[in-house]
């Protein structure tokens, strides 16, 4: 049979990016197909514009730093340079990774027609392998008049003009923390609202209300395990009641509650991949119910962040290449992630919830940031270094909150992946004076908690005797 391409590639986030990129420098003929615009997701309206916000923030908070932060809503806003930001990159350097790829940008939704052929914008092409890489969209939860009012999404909230005098986030979550500490900083009264016990709730409970005290501190406002029943227009404003009889009135909400996944317009039942709420449905090697039709990415619902999903479009592209003792597994790659508050919150591997619903015995190392001298003279003595590893050092999980927490859980999740043990960490020498140090001193403490056996001393003292 003859097609068209080798490969097609729909949605180009980081998950076609990498999928397509990498296949048509290997020297398959590739067909990108893009609704919106390169970059998806992530570089539009998801991590570079809301990361660059945040920088400028913190640059913002250093300026008023111990005075009123004045609301001068043209001069402080920083959203024009933002995008401006956003379309230099798309225009100088993501655009040239494609030179090698067929593209067919801004034509509409692609859909099948059966498992090698694809629609789009009246024309059809064809691939051996096609590649669905279509993201998530913000969802919107079904509270009672949430549909009369203009919310915020990351979809829009970029193109804001003005930093807005109030805001109520609704959510608790990496976005919500992330955007209420944000327009917080340039002078926006921030509320965040969400229905978990603690911030960042797939994080460690005690990062979570490190970080609330924190907001607390920088006069952000939240409110824990709440259930908004109504939302209404309120002349100029918003107002939103609970369940339990609290009302927040603000001017702007932001809508930070999860993501959907939706594929209605790609129609998979022609092409026989099958689908549910939760994504579209992959085996290990990332091929969905249709061998040849990969998903990969936000739209298998299985990590919504952008290394995993570029990471899974390197992954898939592989298995395409390669028959079956070769395919590699995706789930065995370990997956890190930072929320970019300040102090950052980062996790690896398995949680104290996890670990306790397994029945698996652990301890529990900390180390925390304000007893690290380096820490308490930088002015970042906030956080800890928390590990989760077994009596003989096999490590479990990380949960670090603190300065340069997303740097720190990098060496934490290769320690996991490559089985590599606690006291590896303390026999690695880390540069001195870092953050990273911490995760070293994490190390030592499991070490010095082994040192108090009597067994582990009287041998010591053994040793010593006969060898020194
Ligand atoms: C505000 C915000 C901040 C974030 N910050 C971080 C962060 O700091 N770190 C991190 O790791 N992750 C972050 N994320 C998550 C990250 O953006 C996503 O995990 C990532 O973009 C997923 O990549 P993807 O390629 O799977 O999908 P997407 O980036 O969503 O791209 C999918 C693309 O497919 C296109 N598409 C969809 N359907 C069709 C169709 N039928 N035909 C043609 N094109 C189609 C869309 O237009 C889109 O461009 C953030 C997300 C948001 C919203």
């Amino acid at each position: 049979m003859k097609y068209d391409y080798d490969i097609i590639c729909i949605g180009l986030g980081p998950a076609g990016m990498a999928v397509s990129i990498m296949a048509s420098e290997m020297g398959l003929k590739v067909c990108g197909i893009e609704k919106d615009k390169i970059g998806g997701e992530c570089m539009n309206v998801g991590c570079v514009p809301s990361k660059a916000l945040l920088k400028m923030a913190r640059v913002n908070k250093i300026k008023f730093e111990g005075k009123e932060i004045s609301l001068d809503p043209t001069a402080a806003s920083p959203f024009q340079k933002i995008r401006d930001y956003v379309e230099l990159v798309g225009d100088t350097k993501t655009s040239k990774m494609f030179k090698k790829v067929d593209l067919i940008l801004g034509e509409g939704h692609a859909s099948f027609i059966d498992n090698h052929t694809v629609e789009v914008g009246g024309r059809k092409v064809s691939a051996k392998c096609i590649f669905l890489a279509t993201g998530t969209e913000p969802a919107i939860p079904p509270i009672p008049g949430i549909d009369t009012v203009d919310i915020l999404t990351n979809k829009n909230l970029f193109g804001l003009n003005e930093i807005p005098k109030s805001m109520t986030v609704l959510g608790g979550g990496a976005i919500g923390t992330e955007m209420a500490q944000a327009f917080s900083r340039f002078g926006t009264k921030c509320t965040v609202i969400h229905m978990d016990s603690y911030l960042v709730p797939v994080g460690d409970p005690e990062a979570g209300s490190i970080l609330q005290d924190v907001f607390e501190k920088e006069g952000i406002k939240v409110h824990n395990g709440k259930s908004i029943v109504k939302v209404e227009k309120r002349g100029d404003n918003i107002a939103l009641a609970t369940e339990d009889g609290v009302e927040i009135v603000s001017e702007k909400l932001l809508v930070a509650a999860g993501r959907k996944i939706d594929l209605t317009s790609l129609n998979l039942e022609n092409a026989g991949v099958r689908y549910g709420k939760g994504g579209i449905e992959v085996n290990r090697y990332l091929q969905t119910t249709q061998r040849n039709i990969y998903a990969v990415g936000d739209c298998n619902g299985n990590f919504l962040l952008t290394h995993a999903a570029m990471h899974q479009g390197m992954i898939a592209l592989i298995n395409s290449m390669n028959p079956w003792p070769f395919k590699k597994a995706f789930e065995k790659y370990i997956v890190p992630w930072t929320v970019f508050t300040e102090p950052q919150v980062s996790c690896v591997g398995m949680r104290e919830k996890e670990l306790k619903s397994r029945n698996i015995s652990y301890e529990t190392i900390v180390t925390k940031y304000e007893d690290y001298g380096v820490a308490i003279a930088e002015e970042v003595a906030v956080g800890f270094v928390k590990v989760f590893a077994s009596s003989r050092g096999k490590i479990y999980g990380v949960s670090i909150i603190g300065e340069g927490s997303g740097e720190m859980i990098n060496e934490w999740a290769l320690a996991i992946q490559k089985k590599i043990r606690i006291y590896d960490i303390m026999f690695c020498q880390h540069s001195f004076p870092t953050m990273g140090f911490l995760s070293k001193r994490a190390a030592e403490t499991w070490m010095m908690g082994k040192m108090q056996s009597k067994f582990v001393k009287k041998v010591c003292k053994t040793v010593f005797k006969l060898f020194s």
